[in-house]
């Protein structure tokens, strides 16, 4: 078979630890003898991070607006500990935050879903995507503790001295206050990005928020979303033949437990952060999660959802075995190839993306599976197998099918 040829570069960030290990195993037996892989690599591990002060992130969010495609490795976010073990100059921020900002994008996460490991949801037959908007609210809030009797005011001063106060309480006593905010310009940039995602899914878009209570705040986030859609998506919703749909909170809780799934479920920051977790836990393991950053204007960044799992790798370099399971990286290079082969009329591309996919999950299915899945697959007869073991017994399917 001849190598799959590639026309426009793919963004490479390559990350740290466990992850790292795995990145570049997952290149020399899956990816590199069946495609003539043409990536533009940036090292985003957190060594070469340190060197170029952080330059490299900042570039490689540049070129992923350049070309429009990127796969990204799992980077350690650095804290004291990490400052300590790494010597570096300085607690470099998040890459995933710096890339974000750059990109304004919105983050999409998905699970893998495989026959033999079920939902602890019965109904659910099909992946739940949950959009988080990951700006504002009760992430960038001012909090106050009022220590005794007095008056809560909101007040809002204008550029030209205007001033508009309100009354939030008066306290007959102790209690808390809190200021939250968001702008307009941020919820666009999220319905625009989530409008986006739902037609390359070709998957309904639910929005939710609580805007019968919140009746200027929530229902500010539920009129931008029906602007923009009815002036700049229906159209295109109604030709691929999805629905954009917005209801409550707690009624959009109530009817996804109900559903099927195969839904792309936008969320206000703090909603997203609660029901990404419960939507991940319910369908299995974190380590079959993927995620995808997705700008307003459509440029992709495809990675897992799960860190370095450090713990592996501290195991890895003591010369133990380990088994970590490598399948939401291999599924952000699946969907970031896909996309290239897409945005580039590439078929192969596309279709050795699918095949990948394909003959990973059918090894999940017939058995063969890391230390994680262990206890929730229901496999009829198990085969726990160490990182690298995985991957072979993947390329022997996917060898196969091309
Ligand atoms: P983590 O790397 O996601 O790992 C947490 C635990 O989850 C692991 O110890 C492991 O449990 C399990 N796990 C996660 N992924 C797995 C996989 N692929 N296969 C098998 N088990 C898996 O989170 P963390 O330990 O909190 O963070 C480690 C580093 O990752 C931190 O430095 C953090 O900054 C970074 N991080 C990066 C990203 C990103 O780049 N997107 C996201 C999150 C965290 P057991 O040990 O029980 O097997
Ligand atoms: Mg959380």
């Amino acid at each position: 078979m001849q190598k799959i040829k590639m026309k426009t570069p793919l963004v490479e960030m390559d990350g740290d630890e466990m992850t790292r290990i795995i990145w570049k195993m997952i290149k020399d037996i899956l990816l590199k003898p069946y495609i003539e892989l043409n990536t533009e690599y940036y090292d985003l591990g957190l060594e070469y991070r340190d060197q170029t002060d952080d330059q490299v992130t900042i570039d490689a969010a540049n070129a992923t607006k350049k070309y429009g495609v990127a796969v990204k490795c799992a980077t350690i976010t650095p804290n004291a500990q990490r400052v300590e073990e790494y010597k570096l100059k300085k607690m470099w921020k998040s890459p995933n935050g710096t890339i974000r900002a750059i990109l304004d994008g919105t983050v999409f996460r998905a699970p893998i879903i495989v026959d033999s490991v079920k939902p602890s949801v019965k109904t659910w037959k099909k992946p739940i995507t949950i959009a988080r908007h990951a700006y504002g609210d009760v992430y960038k809030d001012v909090e106050y503790k009022a220590e005794g009797v007095g008056k809560a005011e909101l007040v809002f001063t204008y550029a030209d001295g205007r001033v508009e106060r309100q009354t939030i309480h008066d306290f007959d006593g102790a209690g808390v206050v809190l200021g939250m905010h968001n702008t307009d310009k941020s919820i666009e940039s999220f319905a625009r990005a989530c409008f986006t995602f739902a037609l390359d899914q070709k998957q309904d878009l639910w929005f939710a928020t609580k805007d019968t209570i919140s009746k200027v705040y929530d229902h500010r986030f539920k009129d931008i979303f029906q602007e923009i859609f009815d002036r700049e998506y229906k159209v295109k919703f109604d030709a691929a033949g999805i629905e954009y749909f917005y209801t409550l909170i707690d009624d959009a809780v109530a009817r996804i437990i109900r559903s099927e799934g195969g839904m792309i479920w936008a969320c206000k920051n703090y909603d997203g952060d609660v029901m990404s977790d419960m939507v991940a836990t319910a369908f299995g393991s974190l380590a079959m999660m993927t995620s995808v950053l997705v700008s307003p204007d459509g440029k992709y960044e495809y990675e897992a959802a799960h860190g370095t799992v450090t713990r592996h790798y501290y195991r890895h370099l003591k010369g133990e075995e380990t088994s970590t399971n490598s399948m939401a990286t291999i599924f952000a290079w699946t969907g970031a190839l896909k996309k290239r082969g897409e945005l580039d009329g590439i078929k192969e591309l596309a279709d050795f993306a699918d095949k990948l996919e394909a003959a990973s999950i059918k090894t999940i299915d017939e058995g063969t599976m890391t230390k994680d899945l262990a206890s929730l697959s229901e496999a009829s007869d198990k085969n726990i197998v160490n990182t690298e073991n995985f991957l072979k017994e993947i390329n022997k399917r996917l060898e196969k099918m091309l």
